[in-house]
């Protein structure tokens, strides 16, 4: 087939690239590198079957070109990252509010089965032991920019929705909690790509808050994996779906962790969320999803464990760094 992979020069959208091209598929990747990166998908290009269109998916005439010569859709271009979020709400909401309006316009146009990426954001401060797909939103105020992000993500997901109740489109909507593995980069706020940095230079470990917040980290591996196997599932139309890992670790735990995996003699600083983010940043205290939905459908489930995790990266952000 051939797929098209909006974000396909990001972090996950480069590894969902390499395992479609592995499967034998042919890919068509648009991206506006603002956050992605060529060096991402360099590897990929055997100039066979990698097409790379530069642009934005605001662009509708390069959306429709796109989607038209499709068979399916990955729709992964988005402003992410906590801090991207925080610095340029503006563009951010545009990208992903407009931004999925023209793909799924253009999915609907042609009849191309779409797979949205949303986020676990959108439980925003929900503590619940293992949030369920159902599982109400808490969000705070509209002024704090964080919450924007998990608004524009709530409208792309039920702009999909009412595509498949009311047009038939079919589309699977896929909730990414925390992914992580090699090719994921700090600067927009991924805490562990940025805490593997500081320990392999042996600089302090920058944990906010009390670092007694808690998150499940899932390899990238895993979660593309899943996300094939949510698109080719017939059961999987019209319906929403948690992606991420169950094991549960706090910030200040996975911190000590990463020095000892990395051999390090970091230090570990604790610094006030004001001073990372911005004054009365809202963090969530835990975010751990209940998976046991893609289960059912797919049978899918995790493979690799933190300290494989956390090996994939050490040896990733080894080789990015200068000597
Ligand atoms: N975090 C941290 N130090 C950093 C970057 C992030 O302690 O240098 C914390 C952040 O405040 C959050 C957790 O790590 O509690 C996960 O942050 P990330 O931005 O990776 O993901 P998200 O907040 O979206 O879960």
């Amino acid at each position: 087939m051939k797929i098209l992979i909006t974000g396909g020069a990001g972090f996950i959208g480069s590894h969902l690239a390499g395992s479609l091209l592995g499967d034998g598929h042919q890919v068509m990747i648009l991206d506006d590198l603002s956050t992605g990166r060529h060096s991402n998908i360099r590897y990929l290009d055997d100039g066979q079957n990698v097409e790379f269109i530069l642009g934005s998916i605001l662009n509708e005439a390069l959306v429709d070109d796109a989607v038209r010569r499709a068979d399916v859709v990955f729709h992964l271009a988005a402003a992410v990252g906590v801090s991207l979020i925080v610095q340029r709400p503006l563009e951010s909401l545009a990208t992903n509010i407009r931004g999925s309006e023209v793909v799924l316009d253009k999915c609907h146009k042609y009849g191309r089965k779409v797979l949205v990426t949303s986020t676990s954001e959108i439980y925003g401060k929900n503590t619940s032991e293992g949030l369920g797909e159902e599982d109400d939103r808490i969000l705070g105020s509209p002024l704090k920019t964080r919450w924007s992000y998990s608004e524009a993500k709530a409208i792309e997901e039920v702009l999909a929705y009412a595509y498949w109740r009311e047009k038939g489109l079919p589309t699977v909507i896929v909730r990414l909690f925390n992914t992580v593995g090699p090719r994921q980069v700090g600067h927009y706020g991924m805490v562990i790509p940025r805490l593997v940095e500081q320990a392999l230079l042996n600089l302090p470990l920058t944990v906010y808050g009390d670092g007694q917040q808690k998150r499940s980290f899932c390899h990238v591996r895993d979660v593309v994996r899943g996300l094939v196997e949510l698109v080719s599932s017939p059961g999987a139309e019209g319906q929403v779906f948690n992606l991420g890992s169950r094991d549960e670790i706090s910030i200040l735990d996975l911190a000590n962790r990463i020095v000892a995996l990395a051999n390090s003699s970091s230090e570990i600083q604790l610094i006030p969320y004001e001073s990372a983010y911005e004054v009365g940043f809202e963090d969530m205290r835990r975010r751990r999803p209940d998976t046991s939905k893609v289960e059912r459908v797919t049978g899918w489930n995790p493979q690799a464990n933190l300290d494989e995790i956390l090996t994939d990266v050490i040896a990733d952000v080894s080789e990015r760094l200068p000597e």
